[in-house]
């Protein structure tokens, strides 16, 4: 797409710092990083989010992601990550091509999740039944 970022950073008229490539997909370091090592990996072609995408392809991202994140990791020197898509506007995505996170994690880099409130069974249970009902 001509005013898509990250497909400028595919065709090479963006710079990055380049990790991994293949025929399919491109990983290269993000310019914003919540923790040093924070890599995305992307498919060359544009899809929007993860529900465009088609499954094969996001397969593929995952493996990729599986061959990167061990060395993003001894990289960064840490013992985990997240891998992470933000999906859709409200769930503060910003750049609408395709993009996996691997964000490196450590306990003790300070960062915090987003907290989760716990609630009734029943709440539970009617959230499941319309969940499944739009299936
Ligand atoms: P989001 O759409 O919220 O998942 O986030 C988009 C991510 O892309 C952010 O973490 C940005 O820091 C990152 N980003 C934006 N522009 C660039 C760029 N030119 N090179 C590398 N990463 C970028
Ligand atoms: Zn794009």
């Amino acid at each position: 797409m001509d005013d898509c970022i990250f497909c400028k950073i595919v065709s090479g008229e963006l710079p990055s710092h380049k990790i991994y490539e293949d025929s399919d997909i491109l990983v290269f370091l993000d310019i914003n990083p919540v923790n040093p090592g924070h890599t995305m990996v992307i498919p060359k072609k544009h899809y929007n989010d993860l529900l465009d995408i088609p499954t094969e392809l996001a397969a593929k991202c995952v493996e990729v992601t599986k061959k990167v994140a061990p060395a993003v990791m001894k990289a960064a020197d840490v013992d985990a990550f997240h891998f992470d898509i933000n999906n859709g506007a409200g769930a503060g995505q910003i750049i609408f091509h395709t993009h996996f996170h691997i964000q490196p994690r450590s306990k003790e880099d300070g960062l915090k999740l987003w907290l989760g409130t716990p609630t009734d069974q029943d709440k539970l249970a009617k959230m499941a039944e319309s969940i499944k009902k739009e299936l």
